[in-house]
């Protein structure tokens, strides 16, 4: 019966184009997780710059510090001149001790801020070599999956409009049942029947009376089951 041939070809075309369906949805999403990792590795950079800017900030802040230090140094050593007791005279040594400690404390933060500097410096190129890669990689990537994406749409085109003209075959009432089917039963209207006599789709046992129907493939049968199309398959 020729309905029953055209609705196994109209299942092999719904199966196929479900397939590619499921797989144009999904590329586009590809392509945001290849953006996302990009984005992530620019994200770093970012952050070790915003990093970088505040120990600079902190060394000019030393440096300024250190300036001061010194200006407050000179001060108080030409004070020594001017006191005029011993007591305040010690006082002044005691001063300027205290002034030499804040240096060297100043200094040495210097230090500390200048390595940090450098070694958050190098922590950029790395982090900007990553992106780098990250981004050639990622264009390259992405070029594929629009190359897939644009194939898969266009065999999609192909294939629902070849759908269309096979659909036009069938009765209208046998075609509107098996699209409900198709939709109700996961894509799958019509389901092979084989020696082993089990419906293809919800794996029921088929009646010997149904086997000898779908043998002899002279009336459209439903799965007293799950409602599908059965066919026989050798
Ligand atoms: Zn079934």
């Amino acid at each position: 019966m020729s309905d029953l041939k055209t609705l196994v070809h109209l299942q092999e075309f719904d199966t196929k184009i479900a397939g590619l369906e499921t797989e144009a949805a999904r590329l586009p999403k590809q392509i945001e997780a290849i953006h996302a990792a990009i984005a992530e590795a620019k994200k770093t950079v970012d952050t070790v710059k915003t990093r970088l800017d505040a120990a600079r900030k902190d060394l000019r802040a030393r440096e300024k510090d250190l300036d001061d230090i010194a200006v407050k140094r000179s001060k108080s050593e030409s004070r020594l001149y001017e006191v005029k007791t011993n007591v305040e005279y010690s006082a002044v040594l005691t001063e300027i001790e205290t002034i030499k400690a804040q240096k060297a404390q100043a200094e040495e933060e210097i230090l500390t801020l200048m390595e940090r500097q450098e070694s958050l410096a190098g922590e950029i190129r790395e982090a900007e070599g990553r992106l780098r890669a990250r981004d050639e990689q990622g264009k390259r990537d992405e070029l594929v999956v629009r190359e897939r994406l644009a194939a898969v749409e266009k065999e999609l085109a192909g294939l629902r409009s070849e759908r269309t003209t096979l659909a036009s075959g069938v009765p209208r009432n046998v075609l509107t049942d098996y699209e409900r089917i198709l939709k109700a039963r996961g894509g799958l209207a019509i389901a092979p029947v084989t020696a082993s006599a089990i419906c293809g789709g919800c794996r029921v046992t088929i009646r010997p009376q149904a086997i000898q129907e779908l043998k002899a493939a002279t009336t459209l049968l439903h799965c007293e089951s799950c409602g599908r199309y059965l066919y026989w398959q050798e």
